[in-house]
């Protein structure tokens, strides 16, 4: 089974591009909602609804959230185009309805969502706050774990374009751990459920995005949920959903989000996690910062009367203007650029470096500018 076909078959065809909020799943939510599935677990620091949609009748129980951070998006579409894939009646659907019950809550911080921050309306990052529990997302979330009494959970997160795999100049388009439950990154019988789960949907993915695929850094903060909830003896696994080439909306990297998805439910309903996949996990690339949006090489200044060569990157903002999502690339590093790489890159190969302000590229300044041979760049590209 192709399972990109697959996702063309179910995709949902109303949310698209990064800027998803409860006004765009809610109605898609009530649609879902035709035997019971759909209810309200609690409100946000704004009063917002948080739902939560149960699907399947199966011992095995899955408790999925998305959007914990609100500007973290790729996950809830590739959430639902999974949940329309549980619609469908197929075989496959079928055979997951009986194993599993579904514990989906697809949008655990919707005010971060409205404001596109990361944060809760209280400017608390809900991934640090699952020991005080101060926040009423996190508390509703905890309370949910509780009652559910999940078999596994899926922490489902979007990771920024800095990351690459290693330092093969290949982005991270998805990143998985599973977190460490100790100081010493021991693992135990619950982490190594979701080891083996990594490892079984990184073969997967690896015949779709070779060598795209990271694996997160798992030093141990009690703090972070994922942490928490495998220190609590239920095997958690973190998706992080990030770039792909020329894909700033993210609707390539929604693809693997839902062949991750489909593949992890595929593995445990085969009961194939029971033999040590640690070396395979291992095997995993690390995730590492060695990328920026935008690097220009070689590009002539002119220094306090003295000419020099030097390089500078730049990187989007993605900034929220009249509803809709910008994405503005500002000059974040000058100078030495070595063991990095530009999601684009351009080789100025000595060409004089003007702008409309001192000529010279400053830091937290948009990258609008020109070079001599009249090549201009606006927002960091190429314009003629
Ligand atoms: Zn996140």
């Amino acid at each position: 089974m192709d399972l990109v076909d697959l996702f063309d078959q179910y995709k949902e065809q109303s949310l698209h591009g990064r800027y998803i909020t409860l006004d765009e799943i809610e109605p898609l939510l009530k649609t879902l909602n035709t035997n019971n599935e759909l209810k309200i677990i609690g409100k946000s620091v704004l009063d917002k609804p948080i739902y939560l949609y149960q699907i399947g009748s199966g011992n095995t129980k899955i408790l999925l959230w998305s959007q914990m951070h609100g500007n973290e998006s790729t996950t809830t579409k590739g959430l639902f185009d999974f949940i329309n894939l549980l619609n469908s009646n197929s075989a496959l659907a079928q055979n997951f309805l009986k194993t599993f019950t579904f514990y989906c809550i697809p949008m655990l911080n919707p005010d971060g969502a409205k404001l596109y921050t990361r944060v809760n309306a209280n400017e608390i990052d809900l991934n640090r706050d699952s020991q005080d529990l101060t926040q009423p997302e996190s508390k509703i979330l905890r309370a949910q774990f509780e009652s559910i009494q999940p078999n596994f959970c899926y922490n489902l997160h979007d990771q920024r374009t800095i990351f690459g795999v290693a330092d093969t100049g290949k982005p991270a388009t998805m990143s998985f751990l599973a977190p460490s439950y100790n100081e010493e990154r021991e693992v135990n019988e619950t982490r190594l459920k979701a080891i083996n789960l990594i490892a079984g949907i990184n073969a997967v993915l690896q015949g779709y995005i070779p060598n795209q695929v990271g694996r997160f850094d798992d030093s141990f903060n009690i703090n972070c949920i994922g942490d928490t909830f495998q220190y609590m003896g239920v095997p958690t696994v973190l998706f992080e959903a990030g770039h792909f080439q020329g894909d700033y909306l993210r609707e390539e990297t929604r693809k693997y989000v839902f062949v991750s998805l489909v593949t992890s439910f595929t593995i445990i309903s085969e009961n194939d996690i029971v033999d040590s996949k640690i070396d395979n996990y291992l095997s995993i690339s690390q995730n590492k910062v060695v990328f920026y949006d935008f690097i220009f090489k070689n590009i002539k200044i002119n220094y306090d009367g003295i000419e020099i060569i030097t390089n500078f990157a730049a990187q989007y903002k993605e900034e929220l203007i009249d509803g809709q999502i910008c994405f503005n690339a500002y000059i974040v590093k000058i100078g030495e650029l070595d063991g990095f790489f530009g999601h684009f890159e351009y080789d100025a190969q000595g060409a004089n470096y003007k702008d409309d302000l001192n000529n010279i590229p400053n830091l937290n300044q948009k990258a609008d500018f020109h070079l001599e041979n009249n090549i201009k760049f606006v927002d960091g590209l190429m314009s003629n």
